[in-house]
């Protein structure tokens, strides 16, 4: 028996090295201007609110709410369970992630659905930061 795919592992820059090796640790962190205070995602190399490259990480809680979805069916890979639940997952800091709804019924997944974090496994050892919903079930 063999063991289960994994997800693929995240492409990592010098931009995002941050974010995912936090993930690794199972920690989410927003990416924040030590200039202005602003976060912001996904990783950038500059402000784009005020052009400062001084940038740090911030953890975040790893609550917020379901912005908007999609089930996706097409095409498959064999990590993942169909339909996947791509959102976009509006944290409390204030920023916007592309993510996956996981451990709820695809069906039930609604706008505004309180969500926490949780991290996956990919293959090559790092994580990826998932939502499920807050408070279980
Ligand atoms: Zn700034």
């Amino acid at each position: 028996m063999t063991a289960p795919p994994r997800r693929p592992p995240p492409v990592l820059t010098d931009d995002n090295e941050g974010f995912w090796t936090a993930a690794r640790d199972g920690r989410l962190v927003v990416q924040r201007c030590r200039g202005c205070g602003a976060r912001h995602h996904p990783p950038r190399p500059m402000c784009p609110e005020c052009h400062s490259v001084d940038l740090g990480w911030e953890e975040a809680a790893g609550t917020g709410v379901v912005y908007s979805y999609a089930l996706l069916h097409h095409p498959t890979h064999p990590a993942f369970e169909y339909p996947v639940v791509a959102a976009l997952v509006d944290l409390d800091e204030g920023v916007r992630l592309v993510t996956n709804v996981v451990g709820v019924d695809p069906h039930e997944v609604a706008i505004g659905m309180p969500v926490e974090v949780a991290f996956e496994p990919t293959a090559d050892g790092f994580a990826v930061p998932v939502f499920g919903r807050r408070g279980g079930g």
